[in-house]
């Protein structure tokens, strides 16, 4: 089955829809026995989505665990209230005290917070490594070293990271260690982290899975190694998910194919019409040779989005401020993924990684591209631009 045809498929199982095109939202904490044999069969198989209690799932957070599953070709699934929640569970179900754990220097920040506040914190000890390392990472390899964290790209300066080379080299020197990859760019689509070697892939699903913007939610899939310890642990930690928040997901799941193809487009026009910019030093998305990693890219993915960076020629804040303030369609917020644009600035970059050098000294910009006709995003950008150059 191709790409599209699975994003229509999967997860349709009649054991959930009853029938119908779509889940319903089951909400429900208890589930009803009639007889002794039914609630011991229920608590024998209850890891295995035989309804139990509500914290173990509903058939709606069912249909969506397995969509995900398929998608990514996974052993299995586990849904989170959120991304971070699939980071951290993830994590937890992999380290005790006395371990170490390898984690890319351009990490998403609140996963570089965990680990540096929280794990330290558990006696789990943390070493940042360049997103290019590749097959250099087994030098980094203690032996304690029990999980490897990438993210690629990375989520702010998009760096590509060589994961079957990393994951290759890490497993010939532990075949037992833990490879865990944030996979939120690519979506459960756009690259496949289990033929890569990859053993636990998590996803904000709050970005394009749900895809517009009115949910929190997360996942992790696993590998038939790894996912029995992730599915427990994560139970253990008592997470769970919403079934309204699962139909959603669910819901923006079925689209993903088409947003993507369209964010992907309309992101590329307007990232080659900035690289030609006097302003930019710099443009920073995976699909363009300019941006670290496009080789990987190139080699690994199946297709791109709307999140990429840009980095400004060093200017005045003044200038910036005068840009951000009166865009009409790129409006400002921490999040991405749903159908509209989005902007944010960071000045801060160099001082959000440890262990790789930063070479700009520019402000960084990423734009998330969303759904609005691609004209209309360039004559935004524009006339920010021209703000921009008033105000230096
Ligand atoms: C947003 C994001 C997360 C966290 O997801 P939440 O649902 O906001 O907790 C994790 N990783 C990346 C790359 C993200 O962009």
């Amino acid at each position: 089955m191709k790409k599209d045809t699975k994003i229509v498929r999967a997860g349709r199982s009649a054991k959930w829809t009853n029938g119908v095109v779509n889940p319903p939202v089951v909400r429900a904490s208890t589930v009803l026995f009639d007889s002794v044999s039914e609630m011991q069969h229920a608590a024998a198989n209850r890891a295995n989505q035989v309804p139990f209690y509500g914290r173990r799932g509903t058939p709606t957070t069912f249909a969506f665990a397995d969509a995900m599953s398929e998608l990514e070709g996974a052993k299995g699934c586990y849904v989170y209230p959120c991304g971070t929640a699939a980071i951290t569970s993830a994590m937890l179900s992999f380290v005790k005290a006395g371990d170490h754990v390898l984690v890319v220097d351009t990490v998403y920040e609140p996963t570089r917070d965990f680990c540096d506040k929280t794990l330290s914190r558990m006696g789990v000890s943390v070493t940042y490594y360049d997103p290019m390392i590749g097959s250099g990472i087994e030098a980094l390899m203690r032996d304690n070293t029990s999980v490897i964290f990438l993210e690629s790209p990375g989520s702010l300066t998009m760096e590509v990271q060589d994961v079957p080379g990393i994951c290759h080299s890490a497993r010939q020197k532990n075949s037992d260690v833990v490879i865990v990859l944030d996979n939120t760019w690519a979506s459960p689509i756009h690259f496949q982290p289990f033929t890569y070697g990859v053993d636990v892939s998590v996803q904000a699903a709050t970005k394009y899975v749900a895809g517009h913007s009115d949910c929190m939610l997360g996942t992790a899939t696993a590998n038939a190694r790894c996912w029995p310890t992730l599915r427990e642990n994560s139970y253990l930690l008592g997470q769970c998910a919403s079934p309204d928040d699962s139909y959603l997901a669910l819901r923006g799941l079925r689209t993903i194919g088409v947003r993507l193809k369209q964010h992907q487009r309309s992101s590329l026009t307007v990232a080659r019409w900035l690289a030609e910019r006097p302003e930019v030093e710099a443009v920073l998305h995976p699909a363009l040779e300019s941006c670290p990693g496009h080789e990987f890219f190139k080699r690994d993915f199946l297709g791109g989005n709307g999140l990429f960076s840009f980095i400004l020629k060093p200017s005045s804040p003044r200038a910036l401020t005068a840009m951000l303030d009166s865009m009409v369609h790129f409006k400002m917020g921490f999040s991405w993924g749903g159908f509209e644009s989005l902007i944010l600035a960071n000045r801060n970059v160099a001082s959000q990684r440890t262990v790789t050098h930063w070479p700009y000294q520019g402000p960084l910009v990423r734009l998330h591209i969303g759904l609005e006709d691609v004209d209309d995003l360039i004559a935004d950008l524009q006339a920010g631009l021209a703000r921009y150059n008033e105000q230096q």
